[in-house]
């Protein structure tokens, strides 16, 4: 089951960083880079079920800087976004998630795994997005049910029309969605009930403290509850104990990811950790 991994600790943000991309105009330039001189690299984080069966991964984005290490996405999502360069990396996550999904979906032990990625507001919003999800899935020749999208609360308030639009035309060809950060936003049941989601991912800020915080599982409850109501199956992310896990699986919580399966690793790790999870012996 989990396989601790030390080797892909982050490093964090340090003199020479700041000095190096000090300047947000420095960071873009770096970043695109980035993405020329292919330094961007996508990270596999397992999903489980209640019993401890391999569902997938969520696809999380590092940059490898040739002098400064690791950064996380954290770091270089905003200013992706707001420059615009979240729509060429956007569609590289997309491409190379896809470029995965085929070689795990022509090996019979890994057909069943599905790929979340994680969507930005710029990259959703944009014209003709559902058309491009489409064509990669297709030119890749992957079941599009392999692919989840998740997307943040914020991003789909704006104009609830063309978002219901958009996301309809995708679910219709068969693209899930899941509700990433859920409880960070300001959902209203309203419009839950009329987004096409499959999931809602409980935010890790309620994973937390659920084994001290009353609080925390009275939300984590209620969450899980709402879901099961709109039809909808629940992820929590940030599951890092056991106890955590217990009393997430005691009010019905069906899926599962955090350090506790798995931290987020380079898909040559992540290979080896599905062969070596009993559950999932006969993967690969
Ligand atoms: P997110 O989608 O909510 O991803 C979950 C974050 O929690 C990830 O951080 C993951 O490494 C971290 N995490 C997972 N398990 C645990 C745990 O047990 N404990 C703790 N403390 N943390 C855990 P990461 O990889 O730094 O990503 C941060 C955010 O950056 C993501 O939040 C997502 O919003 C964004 N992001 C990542 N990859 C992409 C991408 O390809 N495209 C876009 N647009 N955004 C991305
Ligand atoms: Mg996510
Ligand atoms: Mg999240
Ligand atoms: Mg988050």
């Amino acid at each position: 089951q989990a396989k601790k991994s030390g080797r892909n600790k982050l490093r964090f943000f340090d003199q020479r960083m700041q000095d190096t991309i000090s300047s947000r105009a420095n960071l873009e330039a770096e970043l695109r880079k980035a993405l020329a001189n292919e330094q961007l690299q996508l990270h596999y984080q397992i999903q489980v079920d209640s019993a401890h069966q391999t569902i997938g991964a969520e696809v999380l984005l590092r940059w490898i800087h040739p002098v400064n290490g690791i950064i996380s996405p954290a770091q270089f999502v905003p200013v992706a976004e707001e420059t615009g360069l979240i729509l060429p990396i956007g569609l590289w996550v997309l491409e190379t998630a896809c470029a995965q999904l085929k070689k795990w979906q022509d090996n019979p032990a890994t057909a069943q795994l599905i790929l979340a990625i994680n969507v930005s507001a710029r990259q959703f919003h944009q014209n003709g997005f559902a058309t491009e999800v489409r064509s990669v899935i297709e030119r890749h020749d992957i079941n599009p049910a392999l692919l989840k999208l998740e997307l943040t609360e914020g991003m789909l308030l704006n104009n609830l029309d063309d978002t219901i639009a958009t996301m309809r035309s995708l679910q219709e060809f068969g693209v899930q969605f899941s509700l990433d950060d859920f409880g960070t936003g300001y959902s209203s049941l309203q419009y839950l009930k009329r987004l096409p989601l499959a999931q809602l991912k409980i935010d890790q800020s309620f994973v937390r403290d659920l084994a001290t915080g009353y609080n925390d599982q009275a939300i984590v409850r209620t969450i899980i509850a709402m879901a099961h109501s709109l039809n909808l199956n629940v992820i929590a992310e940030g599951v890092e104990t056991e106890i955590q896990r217990q009393i997430l699986l005691k009010n019905q919580c069906s899926h599962f990811q955090g350090y506790l399966f798995g931290k987020p690793m380079p898909i040559e790790q992540f290979e080896s950790l599905l062969s070596s999870d009993s559950t999932a012996a006969a993967c690969i």
